[in-house]
């Protein structure tokens, strides 16, 4: 028997890596596993050179559990190892690399969780003892039993082993008792080797006899060795897409559509991207896109790897060029896994063109389910954005969709205002904002639907992208001043007559918290409402953006801004100015003199001071004719305030107006039906 020490020179690194892995030591199985199983294609590649002139015969890797024994065995049918192979292979690089790793290691304990790299010697991290039991494929080969305790001795004796390939043998120690269970290990082989390419195999199939489940002579296989990511595109059919996702993601709907990746230069790439109905930001964190390593699960966490966009996106990317025994800020900056990100994009943008190529019918129809997705990609990231504006759509309110380029074309004509912009309306809630986009559809104005979740910064980026591009929200100005012409058409109200109005619909304005009303007047078209609130786009954006970013908490802090358009071409409009006109002239009458000659007087003086200092008689005439102007104004609000008070026909229209906004709500609401009764 030999007897050794291993070649590490740190004392007893096994405790260490136990203490550093603890939370994550699940993960030695995998690494057992996928040792087998790279051990078994070993075998294959050489038997198919004609290096290995023997037998394969069954391939299979086999987990077994022994309760009674209290181990855990991974055997394989692979190349094996001769003593020379486990002094070179195990005791010296093996160990070497285990102290090497936590040298590397020992501040960033954390980045070492979850990653490759630990191999063999992880199986120390959860048993007392772990033996090799090998018997090489080499012709002539002695059968070898090596056997280690976790500190660096370790024993090697010949044995008796007659079958080729490995057994390694864990002798799970008391704090990992979980791992001498069938079920648990049946978890972990579903994680991380239910893809793997060679049949594994891990206790009996069962089946329900007597009233309870018993084991039945049959293995059971608990991967499927050709996962459809493997297998060439042309072989494959929807269904079995389709099939495969639902092996992924059991009990979701299915995918829209999905890509297949493929590429072998200059990094190796399989796999397959799936789309999904998005229907919460929750599904999106449970079933994420999974990273395999040749066919070994790595992760599910693919931030770095895949650009952040894609994380809305499911399936499987398998590729043994990512570098993975690495932490994650590495893994951000590896040019690897930047090149990979850069083709993944390439290749989803080149897809969805040809989805909307071949069949626009189709895309569109599923539009609505990815423009999240193609919204993201485009804020997010330059190239995916400028391959992308060939195939965006944008909807209109009639349910049409149209490419960029189409849209453009069709509301150049009606749609540019009078610097040279064209403008896209469009409505955030076409229920909601129901009145006014009849009144621009009526102006021959085309409406898109902005209500997706981004659709706010999309704007903004079209309006960067686009060429004399702006985009205006329909409520945002009367339908007439939507796309400013020059023959904008003011009111023709004298200034009594404006002034009038304007206290009469002043003294009626709804009280809302944190509301400001600016009343204005426009000979707008007799069809339309007497009165229109709009809100100003500019404004209305900043405080939407306040309302999502921090630092922006200025602008939140505003009142919200709106304007009381009334429009006095409107028959309603014409006659409560008729009618005030007639029951309040007399009394305005004398005041309305005052004001204008006070006024006149007031002009003349300023003339007469000019730039020199004025006097004090001077003086003091200007400050009594202001007073003055200042009482007999008041006095005029005062008769206008309670005549209008019991003309419930302007609180009328203006709750009207409120209401088409969505604005007329509560106790307004409620008083607005009970006068609405009273005027039937
Ligand atoms: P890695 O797999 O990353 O090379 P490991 O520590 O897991 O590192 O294994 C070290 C070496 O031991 C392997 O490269 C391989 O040569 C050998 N080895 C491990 N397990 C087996 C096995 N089941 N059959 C044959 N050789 C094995």
């Amino acid at each position: 028997m030999q007897k050794g020490h291993i070649g590490v020179t740190t004392e007893n690194i096994f405790p260490v890596i136990k203490k550093f892995l603890y939370s994550d030591n699940e993960i030695f199985l995998r690494e057992l596993v996928a040792n087998a199983i790279d051990a078994t294609s070993k075998l294959k590649t050489l038997s198919s050179f004609g290096e290995f002139k023997g037998e394969l015969g069954d391939m299979k890797v086999e987990v077994k559990v022994d309760k009674e024994a209290g181990t855990l065995t991974v055997s394989d049918h692979g190349i094996g190892m001769t003593a020379e192979d486990i002094e070179k292979y195990i005791n010296q690089i093996a160990f070497s690399g285990a102290e090497e790793f936590v040298n590397k290691y020992k501040d960033t304990a954390t980045s070492i969780i979850g990653h490759f790299g630990l191999g063999f010697y992880s199986a120390f991290m959860v048993s007392s003892r772990v033996e090799i039991r090998s018997l090489s494929y080499k012709e002539g080969a002695e059968a070898v039993h090596w056997s280690c305790d976790g500190s660096p001795e370790y024993t090697m004796e010949p044995c008796d082993k007659t079958t080729r390939g490995t057994d390694i043998v864990l002798h799970i120690d008391d704090d990992n008792k979980e791992y001498l269970e069938q079920a648990r290990i049946d978890t972990l082989l579903k994680k991380y080797c239910r893809f793997l390419p060679v049949p594994v195999v891990s206790g009996k199939e069962q089946e329900w006899k007597d009233g309870k489940y018993v084991d039945t002579d049959r293995d059971k296989v608990v991967n499927s060795t050709e996962p459809a990511w493997t297998r060439k595109p042309a072989e494959l059919t929807d269904e079995d897409y389709r099939k495969f996702y639902r092996e992924l993601y059991p009990g979701q709907e299915d995918p829209l559509f999905w890509i297949h990746l493929n590429v072998d230069y200059p990094f190796n790439l399989t796999g397959i991207l799936y789309f999904p109905k998005i229907k919460s930001n929750l599904d999106i964190r449970k079933d994420r896109i999974q990273l395999y390593c040749n066919q070994v699960f790595v992760t599910d966490s693919v931030e770095g790897v895949v650009p952040e966009f894609m994380m809305l996106l499911q399936g499987v990317i398998d590729s043994p060029d990512i570098p993975l025994n690495v932490s994650r800020s590495y893994l951000q900056s590896d040019t690897a896994v930047k090149k990979i990100s850069g083709y993944i994009t390439k290749k989803v943008a080149s897809r969805l063109e040809e989805l909307f190529k071949n069949n626009r019918e189709d895309f569109e129809s599923k539009w609505d389910d990815i423009k999240i997705f193609i919204e993201y990609g485009m804020l997010t990231d330059e190239k995916f954005c400028d391959a992308a504006l060939k195939f965006t759509l944008l909807r209109d309110t009639d349910g049409k969709y149209f490419t960029l380029e189409e849209y453009r074309t069709l509301v150049e004509s009606a749609q540019t205002d009078k610097d040279g912009n064209v403008v896209y309306i469009y409505t955030t809630d076409p229920v909601g904002q129901y009145s006014f986009v009849e009144a621009a559809n009526s102006k021959g104005y085309n409406v898109l639907v902005m209500d997706g979740q981004l659709d706010g910064h999309f704007i903004s980026l079209l309006e960067s992208k686009l060429e004399k591009t702006r985009f205006v929200r329909v409520d945002s100005d009367s339908a007439s001043n939507l796309v400013p012409k020059d023959d904008k058409k003011t009111s023709d109200l004298t200034p009594d007559q404006a002034s009038l109005l304007t206290s009469m619909f002043k003294s009626r304005l709804p009280e809302m918290e944190k509301a400001e009303f600016l009343v204005t007047f426009e000979s707008l078209d007799p069809a339309a409402d007497p009165v229109l609130i709009t809100r100003n786009e500019y404004m209305r954006r900043m405080k939407d953006m306040a309302s999502t970013q921090p630092g922006m908490s200025f602008y939140a802090e505003l009142p919200d801004n709106y304007n009381l358009i009334v429009n006095t071409s409107q028959p309603v409009v014409a006659k409560v100015l008729e009618e005030a006109e007639k029951a309040l002239g007399d009394r305005l009458a004398p005041l309305r003199a005052t004001v204008s000659s006070d006024n006149e007087r007031i002009t003349a003086l300023r003339a007469e001071i000019k730039d020199n200092k004025p006097t004090h008689e001077q003086e003091a005439e200007e400050k009594k004719l202001m007073e003055s102007v200042e009482k007999a104004r008041s006095e005029q609000e005062a008769i206008v305030k309670a005549y209008a008070e019991d003309k419930p026909v302007i609180k009328q229209a203006i709750d009207l107006a409120l209401l088409a906004n969505g604005l007329l709500r509560g106790r307004e609401l409620s008083e607005f039906i009970k006068r609405s009764v009273s005027l039937l």
